[in-house]
């Protein structure tokens, strides 16, 4: 390659690489694969390397990517991240690790260790966790601070919210030393991500494209209490070896796991490199079973003294590599394309795909996203196409093989009217979704409002998808007020009614009588009004009246509000038939006050904090704000502040284990109703599991 089309090509390079690495760390929302944006990264190494005059110290194979705000959240940042934390500068500065998908390239490290060292040593191989780096900082014991990775050399503090994440330990126990600093990831298991991008189709939010941007954006949120709610995990698996003297990395690990932090069991001593690819291979399927994101393995030098020898480059250790795996991917052909409507009018295309097998499920759908995104795939009925997937919720397209595309075939067409009920469809401004403007007609989007409201996260009122379609097609309920109208005699005689059926249902009905205001406003469906913005508007201003005679300019007062959501949260009141559907909800006894909900309270559990564990008659979240309403405190991990676990069926076996160690009751969830006041005894059932979104 000549000079001046080489030096043409690595400047295209850094800005297409920092520009993935702004939309990856910061707004934890990618557009290229990893194994694309892996390989952009070695051509610009390969092209450096051979033009080291273009190599600069800014150069994007010179730096860890940085997850700092202050480079600027884009556009497709969740919102209530927080835009500015305090930052801290880390002690020893937090690499990345050198990477690879070829196994010579393993093996060539492993030779140059060898020629490195010149004597006999240890590997100590383990899981490359998909999330997103953190650094604890143990003083006397306590968690002290946790910062982010960071651009390395600075750290974003996010220490309230680390402290809701349940293992990590608030107190450390046994032989610790004052102070020192561990190194980790922070996860979010599948179960936990399916949920919540579950929950965000259901608001018709975007849904995460994989549990490590999960992670990632789930860390950064503002509110510490929706970070409880997001179940994210740690694994710790590093302690800088300037903090203390072990001999080993794997002796470091067993001390940090006997202080009581969450080591991995899964790492393994190798001694050489055959040792090192059967680990590799046997990891590569037993990764699947594991309930949490892997993406490669790593190979450490075991020994400390080889280490330090061995030192770093300025991104990365020279005594580690990361094995990566290529993301597994699946061909098949699309049948065709629908296009849904959801509760905001918003059109989403979903591909139809011919069933295959992908990590251990049948992908059947894959959403589209909009119009846009079916543009720049260029895709077509009848295509072969490429699928990956982040979870098991969403299964995403990431190509077409264009070699096997029909000769026939032709782009589609995005329709101009409303699928369900013929309206045109309108695209407003920059907006990047085409909607049905038939807000009141489209029997679609009142389903869709329905669903919203009765959904866990807002009414937790148990019915899904067939009851609503039944409901709405005998015209027996068109908004969230009708329901409260419903009687038993009435549901009896609609087919597939039983008594108990019938009672569970009015009975949940009835529970939802008690959700705290902030929920019911949520539950309303205010455009681009989630759980915490709703929380937030409802603490603000105490009353529904108060938010509905609300300005635009009074609205912004509010933390978290911006332009969008004051004028959505404006527009909302200033329609007659949302105040006659609020005055309605009021009559049907709903909470439109935090003084009511407070007012149900006592201060029964005063001074008491409660770590609640397993599953109970009512759902954990009800439970906790429970807790906080008879004066207690909750917190998500067992220590010496503890007043109590609150145990249901399958409470997590480590916490118990830790109750018994420090002389900390564990009761039931009888005994603590008879702790509180017996007019709060709720008797919400179970939420079932067909209040699941449409899409999947
Ligand atoms: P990385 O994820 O490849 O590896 C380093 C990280 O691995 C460490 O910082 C640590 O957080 C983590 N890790 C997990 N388990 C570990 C263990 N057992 N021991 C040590 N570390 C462990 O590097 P990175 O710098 O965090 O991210 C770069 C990678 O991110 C790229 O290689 C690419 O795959 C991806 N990326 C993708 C895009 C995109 O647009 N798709 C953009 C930017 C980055």
């Amino acid at each position: 390659m000549e000079k001046e089309e080489a030096k043409k090509r690595i400047e295209e390079l850094r800005e297409v690489i920092r520009d993935n690495s702004r939309r990856y760390y910061v707004d934890n929302a990618p557009v290229i694969s990893d194994y694309e944006y892996d390989h952009l990264m070695y051509e610009l190494e390969d092209l450096e390397k051979a033009f080291p005059e273009f190599l600069v110290p800014d150069s994007p194979t010179q730096r860890v990517g940085s997850d700092l705000e202050t480079q600027g959240a884009g556009e497709n940042a969740e919102p209530g991240i927080r835009r500015e934390f305090a930052q801290y500068p880390h002690r020893f500065p937090m690499l990345s690790l050198g990477n690879t998908y070829s196994i010579a390239e393993i093996e060539a490290f492993a030779q140059r260790a060898d020629k490195t060292l010149g004597t006999s040593f240890t590997y100590c191989c383990e899981l490359k966790f998909d999330g997103t780096a953190i650094c604890l900082e143990y003083r006397d014991g306590r968690l002290f601070r946790a910062l982010t990775r960071g651009d390395g050399v600075v750290g974003d503090d996010v220490t309230e919210n680390v402290r809701r994440i349940s293992n990590i330990p608030q107190q450390l126990h046994g032989d610790y030393p004052p102070e020192f600093e561990i190194r980790g990831e922070i996860l979010m298991p599948y179960e936990a991500f399916d949920r919540l991008n579950r929950e965000r189709i259901l608001q018709e939010e975007a849904p995460f494209a994989n549990p490590r941007n999960a992670a990632s954006g789930s860390l950064k949120l503002l509110d510490p209490e929706e970070v409880a709610h997001r179940g994210l995990w740690c694994t710790l698996y590093h302690i800088p070896s300037e903090s203390l003297s072990f001999e080993t990395h794997d002796q470091a690990l067993r001390a940090a796991e006997s202080w009581g932090l969450p080591v991995s069991d899964k790492r393994r001593i190798c001694h050489g490199i055959e040792e090192i690819e059967a680990y590799i291979s046997e990891w590569d399927t037993a990764r699947k079973a594991l309930p949490f994101a892997t993406d490669g393995i790593v190979i450490k030098i075991n020994e400390m003294a080889f280490q330090r020898t061995l030192g770093f480059t300025a991104k990365s250790p020279r005594w580690a590599v990361a094995y990566k795996f290529k993301a597994e991917q699946a061909l098949t052909r699309v049948l065709s394309i629908d296009y849904q409507v959801g509760r905001t009018g918003a059109v989403t295309p979903v591909a139809n795909l011919e069933p295959v097998l992908l990590s251990g499920t049948m992908v059947k759908r894959a959403t589209l996203n909009n119009a846009d995104q079916m543009a720049l795939l260029d895709i077509r009925i009848g295509d072969s196409v490429y699928v990956e997937k982040g979870g098991e919720i969403i299964p995403k397209i990431t190509a077409v093989e264009l070699s096997k595309r029909p000769q026939d075939s032709q782009p589609p067409v995005f329709p101009a009217v409303c699928p369900d009920c013929g309206t045109a469809l309108v695209r407003e401004g920059d907006e990047a979704k085409w909607f049905c403007p038939n807000t009141d007609g489209c029997p679609m989007q009142i389903k869709g409002r329905l669903l919203h409201f009765m959904s866990r996260r807002a009414m937790n009122i148990l019915a899904g998808d067939a009851t609503v379609e039944q409901l709405y097609n005998l015209g027996m309920v068109r908004t969230p007020a009708d329901l409260y109208d419903l009687t038993k005699g009435r549901l009896l005689m609609l087919e597939g009614w039983k008594d108990r059926s019938a009672e569970r249902f009015l009975e949940s009905l009835r529970a939802s009588r008690s959700v705290p205001f902030e929920r019911v406003l949520f539950a309303l469906g205010i455009r681009y009004v989630g759980e915490s913005t709703a929380k937030e508007i409802a603490r603000h201003f105490g009353d529904i009246d108060a938010v509905a005679s609300a300005s635009k300019e009074e609205l912004l007062a509010v933390q978290d509000v911006g332009e969008v959501i004051a004028q959505s949260v404006a527009d909302f009141f200033a329609e007659g038939k949302h105040l006659n559907e609020v005055r309605r909800l009021k009559e049907a006894g709903l909470r439109f006050s935090m003084e009511e909900a407070q007012a149900a309270g006592s201060d029964a559990l005063a001074g008491k904090t409660v770590v609640v564990s397993g599953n109970f008659s009512l759902s954990r979240d009800d439970m906790k704000a429970l807790i906080e309403r008879h004066g207690g405190r909750n917190s998500g991990s067992v220590s010496g502040k503890t007043s109590f676990l609150l145990a249901g069926s399958k409470p997590g076996p480590e916490k118990i284990r830790k109750c018994e160690e420090l002389g900390i009751p564990v009761i039931g969830e009888e005994e603590f109703f008879a702790m509180i006041p017996s007019a709060e005894l709720p008797s919400i059932p179970e939420a079932v599991s067909d209040d699941e979104p449409t899409l999947f």
